[in-house]
């Protein structure tokens, strides 16, 4: 097992295909070897020839020898028969031709030992010195006579024909013995570096072609899989692509798009109203920015919970859509409210008529929760056709027009205008006066008497508000109360109004003044103030005064435009407590009869407005009606504006409990009424 492991190792080693790079190691090595097996084989066939000519030549002059010597003894009978010309040159030429030979055969320098040994060395006489003795003999026998010429012809023969004729024919078969044993050799020398040149190859394709082509195959396969796995990646390369662009397309609808509506956002409506800004500046194109804030939208909210609102939403981004043509933008920029962005539109009727089919729309009631729900919408726009309204100044201008029609009532358009913005910007002035004027203390009460119709007793004071303002003097509520209810400071000045009205109260009490009541006039948010009987209570209490000292007029208006639960609340809370209240400015609104059996109320005040005609029949029967109706319902009737004695009198004769009005006093500062009771008690003593 280990030694087939430890051949594993070598063969693995030996094909080395983990290194191709280094096997042109191999390719010198075998080329070196290829290079010398050829030049070998080359050498070895290159000798075989020569060798092959060289014997040839020599094989063929032994050859000659032979035949010479035959030529030499037939040459040597023809001289003797003296009928052959001139047959002593020729044999003499052929004795030279033999001899010289002879001395080329045996002076050769690669003549071997066996051929040396037969030439110079075996037998009785070697044939060198036999071929030699053979030539002497045939001059000594051309040259002798007679008998010895005879005999030595004989012995020459003899040898001629047999002897030296068998020793040339033994040199020349031992010469092309060794001959053909060479060239056997070279032959063979030839075949080897042949057969080795071949097994240098197929090493070469073992050693070097096969881990070539091995390490090829793994590179291709290394190749293909790379390729597979690339063009995997590219198709994973292209799905992440896709999921990618997709995602930045969702970031980016998220990044410009309200998740709820799908409307555009607030920075989607900025960057609309901004990029199309170049258009209205070369003055071609006019935009109109349009806001809108639902009304009442909270209500939803709270009563029917955030799901129904958000449906709420969903059904106003769905009709705004539908109202408005396909160029137009529609945005949510805030939690009730939208905004329009209308390109070129075709005229200032169109925007109107736009405006007034959602205020519609809107207002139309919706299916939430099983619950019918009616919201409204209060519309501001503004028209930019100027070159220099920028994105900022027309949401503004959209803004403030939104702003006035919130104020003008709710669910209507108002557009923008220069006017409109000083009017604001007056106002604006007006609120932060108002709030310097609380930080400044300039609040004060004036107050305004009230008595009795049927003795002229007083029945108490209404605390007025006045602004002493230290360059216009007093200035009153008329111009103030309706800005400090919009600044949202008007509970501010109730409560110092409240406060010290019943520091007025207390101060009477303190002088012996026998004042039974102060009159406080509640805005309405002060009304939905959940702690305002407790804060009174404590006033009250603080003072030594009672509850019932306290009479808090509440217009009627707050019971039916707001439809206030908190509100009613408050009334009820405020009743309970022992404060009285009273319905003001009643009869200049839509009472609601409801509100008048369900609620607690102690009395109501008879608007000017009913009052003033008086007398005239329709105008007393309304007031006697009133007066039965209050009457029935065990309430007080207050008559408000009664500025002359027969006014008075009038009134009184219609059943009215109480009045007040310049008749009796003008409202006035509180220090001047001490003066103003005496008067007034010594005038109705002296009277009755
Ligand atoms: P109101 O509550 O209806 O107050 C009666 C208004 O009628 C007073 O106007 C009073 O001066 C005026 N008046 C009384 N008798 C006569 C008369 O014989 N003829 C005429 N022409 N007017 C008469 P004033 O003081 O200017 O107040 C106006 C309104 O301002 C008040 O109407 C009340 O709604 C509001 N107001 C005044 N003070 C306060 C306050 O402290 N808080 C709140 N929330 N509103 C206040
Ligand atoms: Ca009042
Ligand atoms: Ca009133």
């Amino acid at each position: 097992m280990k030694k087939s492991g430890r051949v594993i190792g070598i063969m693995a080693r030996i094909l080395n295909t983990r290194r191709p790079r280094a096997l042109w190691h191999r390719y010198v090595l075998g080329f070196f070897f290829i290079f010398v097996t050829v030049s070998v084989s080359h050498w070895a066939s290159v000798e075989t020839i020569t060798a092959a000519e060289d014997d040839a030549e020599v094989l063929s002059v032994s050859a000659r020898q032979r035949m010479l010597s035959q030529r030499i003894l037939f040459l040597m009978s023809e001289i003797d028969e003296a009928h052959a010309p001139h047959a002593d040159h020729r044999l003499e030429a052929a004795l030279d031709l033999f001899e010289t030979s002879h001395d080329w055969l045996v002076s050769r320098p690669d003549l071997s030992d066996e051929l040396k040994a037969v030439y110079f060395e075996n037998g009785a006489i070697p044939l060198d010195a036999f071929s030699r003795r053979f030539v002497q003999l045939v001059g000594i026998a051309s040259n002798a006579e007679g008998a010895e010429q005879q005999e030595l012809r004989a012995l020459l023969a003899d040898w001629g024909t047999h002897d030296l004729l068998a020793a040339l024919a033994a040199a020349a078969d031992l010469f092309r013995r060794e001959s053909e044993a060479r060239i056997a050799r070279l032959q063979a020398i030839q075949q080897i570096t042949l057969l080795a040149a071949l097994l240098v190859l197929l090493l070469e394709a073992l050693l070097i072609f096969l881990p070539a082509q091995l390490s090829v195959n793994r590179a291709i396969d290394r190749l293909e899989a790379r390729t597979k796995h690339l063009k995997t990646s590219l198709k994973v390369l292209k799905k992440r692509n896709v999921e990618l662009s997709n995602a930045r397309q969702n970031l980016t609808h998220a990044a410009n798009h309200d998740a709820l509506t799908g409307l555009h956002n607030r920075r989607s409506i900025y960057e609309h109203l901004s990029f199309d800004a170049p258009a209205t500046q070369r003055g071609d194109t006019a935009r109109c920015v349009m806001k809108i804030d639902l009304d009442l939208f909270k209500e939803v909210n709270d009563t029917l919970g955030h799901h129904a609102g958000d449906k709420m939403l969903v059904h106003v981004a769905q009709t705004l859509t539908r109202e408005t043509r396909a160029q137009d933008v529609v945005g949510r920029i805030g939690g009730d409210e939208f905004v329009i962005l209308l390109t070129d539109p075709p005229s200032v009727d169109m925007i109107m008529a736009l405006a007034e089919r959602i205020t519609a729309a809107v207002a139309q009631p919706v299916q939430l929760e099983h619950t019918s729900c009616s919201i409204g919408a209060s519309i501001g726009y503004t028209l930019a056709t100027s070159t220099d309204a920028t994105a900022d100044q027309m949401l503004v201008e959209a803004d403030l027009a939104l702003y006035e029609a919130k104020r003008a009532g709710r669910g209507r358009a108002c557009a923008y205008s220069d006017a409109l913005a000083q009017e604001l910007e007056m106002r604006r002035a007006l609120f932060r006066e108002i709030n310097e004027a609380l930080a400044q203390d300039q609040f004060e009460p004036f107050v305004q008497p009230q008595v009795f119709t049927s003795d002229g007793a007083i029945y108490g004071c209404e605390v007025l508000a006045r602004w002493r303002h230290p360059e216009r003097g007093i200035v009153p509520p008329a111009t103030f109360i309706a800005a400090a209810e919009e600044a949202q400071l008007i509970d501010q000045i109730d409560r110092i109004m409240i406060c010290k009205g019943l520091d007025f109260l207390e101060e009477m009490h303190a002088a012996g003044i026998e004042l039974p009541s102060i009159s406080v006039n509640a805005s309405p948010t002060t009304l939905r103030d959940v702690h305002l009987t407790d804060r009174l209570l404590q006033e009250v209490r603080a003072r030594h005064l009672a509850p019932a000292h306290l009479i808090v007029e509440v217009l009627e208006s707050t019971l039916i435009e707001h439809d206030d639960d908190a509100a009613l609340h408050t009334i009820e809370a405020l009743s309970k407590a022992g404060f009285k209240v009273v319905l003001d400015d009643f009869g200049t609104g839509y009472a609601s009869m409801s509100n008048l059996s369900r609620l607690r109320l102690d009395g109501i005040k008879l608007d000017q407005s009913l009052v003033k005609p008086v007398p005239e029949p329709r105008a007393d029967s309304i007031i006697t009606a009133l007066v039965t109706l209050a009457r029935s319902l065990n309430m007080s009737v207050v008559a408000e504006g009664v500025e002359t004695a027969s006014h008075h009198a009038c009134i009184s004769r219609l059943g009215c409990d109480v009045v007040q009005g310049y008749h009796i006093e003008k409202p006035m500062p509180v220090r001047n009424f001490a003066d103003w009771y005496f008067g007034y008690t010594a005038y109705v003593a002296a009277r009755a």
